[in-house]
């Protein structure tokens, strides 16, 4: 294992090492709710494979968190919400493991945290 990934908060808490709200724990892909959200519902959808940026991560990867990140939409139940994914610090990329923020828009609590994906 490398020295990236035994510091990297996101490996930590898909070990489980730092507590999370889990939704989603798969062979390759983990979600779980944002620690700070922008709103009710904000996941965050991650590869298990430890990459910083978007092109480091396998693309048989990315197609299961995209498909995470699409169960994990539909089962919120919002109508409107951003997927977001931020590369290096100009593009405000805070933690250096890939993730695809699940924003839904505010206003919309009807569904939202009730039925997230079952496995
Ligand atoms: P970035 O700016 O890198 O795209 O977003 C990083 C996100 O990770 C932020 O929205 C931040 O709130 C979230 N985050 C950082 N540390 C933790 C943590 O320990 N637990 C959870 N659940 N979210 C975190």
């Amino acid at each position: 294992m490398s020295s990236k990934m035994t510091s990297c908060i996101f490996c930590k808490i898909i070990k489980g090492d730092i507590p999370s709200f889990k939704l989603w724990d798969s062979e390759k892909t983990f979600a779980f709710l944002d620690i700070n959200p922008l709103s009710l519902g904000h996941a965050l959808v991650i590869p298990k494979h430890h990459g910083a940026k978007l092109h480091d991560i396998p693309d048989d990867s990315l197609h299961e968190v995209l498909s995470v990140a699409k169960k994990i939409a539909i089962a919120s139940g919002a109508a409107d919400y951003n997927i977001l994914q931020n590369n290096g610090r100009l593009a405000h990329q805070e933690v250096d493991h890939v993730h695809f923020h699940f924003i839904p828009k505010p206003n919309q609590k009807e569904g939202l945290g009730i039925e997230w994906p079952q496995q």
